[in-house]
């Protein structure tokens, strides 16, 4: 669906965007990802919280940069142990969420760097499993074949040594997103709580909404503290919605009146 100068696409990050930080999911996920540092990759304890940070902070996420750091793990395992475990009772169905969704008749993407058994579960514990139309997740950027290839992304350059996995914020994941879901950035917004992600999302052109934040920082189009103030934030958003409300109205009532006549 295109609007004139308007957004066709809303493409959206699940974890921390889609539900709030403080449902305790992602600190769950955090201690989780610990424990198989530990007690996968015999990683010693006591340097596993910085490593989890600064990996994070290099990498977009810490798996990527335990890839890039010469772990060798089956990325399967690692997300049955990090994500399979979460205990996902804590997402509640998201009435609100969900009918400012279905009030945008504007294509919705998902674009994360999780993997699709994850998104899938959060989706449907949030009651938006029918919301999008398509899913870009760790295994799309990711297939099983290509993971062994040591080439990647690019990114980071520098003296960080590089991660054969493609995830967020890597322009080139940005990219490979693009192609596969035929978006055009360029009439497209994203939705993401992370700020780096959001910064390389502006150098692709999309337009940006920074979650769980008002902050506006560079890079951010808008800031949102909730997804669920889109309406206040962005209400261009609806306008495009109701002018084509409004065209079908007229034109109903154009055929209606000589019924009535
Ligand atoms: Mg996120």
């Amino acid at each position: 669906m295109e609007y004139e100068n308007g957004y066709e696409c809303l493409l959206f990050d699940v974890d921390d965007t889609l539900y709030p930080l403080s449902s305790g999911l992602s600190a769950n996920c955090t201690k989780n990802i610990k424990e198989y540092m530990v007690n996968k990759l015999d990683i010693e304890e006591s340097k596993v919280p910085d490593l989890c940070v600064q990996l994070y902070k290099d990498y977009g996420t810490t798996m990527a940069g335990l890839r890039a750091l010469g772990y060798d793990f089956d990325h399967d395992d690692y997300h049955s142990f990090v994500h399979g475990r979460l205990p996902y009772q804590y997402l509640k169905p998201d009435h609100v969420l969900r009918s400012l969704l279905n009030s945008l008749p504007i294509r919705k993407v998902i674009f994360s760097n999780a993997n699709e058994a994850h998104v899938a579960e959060v989706l449907s514990r949030l009651g938006l499993e029918d919301c999008f139309d398509d899913v870009i997740c760790f295994e799309s950027l990711n297939p099983k074949t290509q993971t062994k290839t040591p080439k990647n992304d690019g990114e980071p350059d520098g003296l960080l040594p590089k991660s054969p996995i493609v995830c967020k914020p890597s322009e080139n994941a940005f990219q490979q997103a693009f192609k596969m879901a035929n978006i055009n950035p360029y009439k497209t917004l994203f939705f993401d709580d992370s700020i780096r992600n959001i910064q390389t999302a502006k150098l692709t052109g999309l337009s940006t909404v920074l979650v769980g934040s008002s902050h506006h920082t560079k890079g951010v189009d808008y800031a949102l503290e909730s997804i669920h103030n889109i309406r206040e934030a962005v209400p261009e958003l609806w306008e495009s919605v109701n002018k084509s409300n409004d065209v079908r109205s007229s034109r109903k009532i154009a055929i209606e009146t000589p019924v009535e006549a």
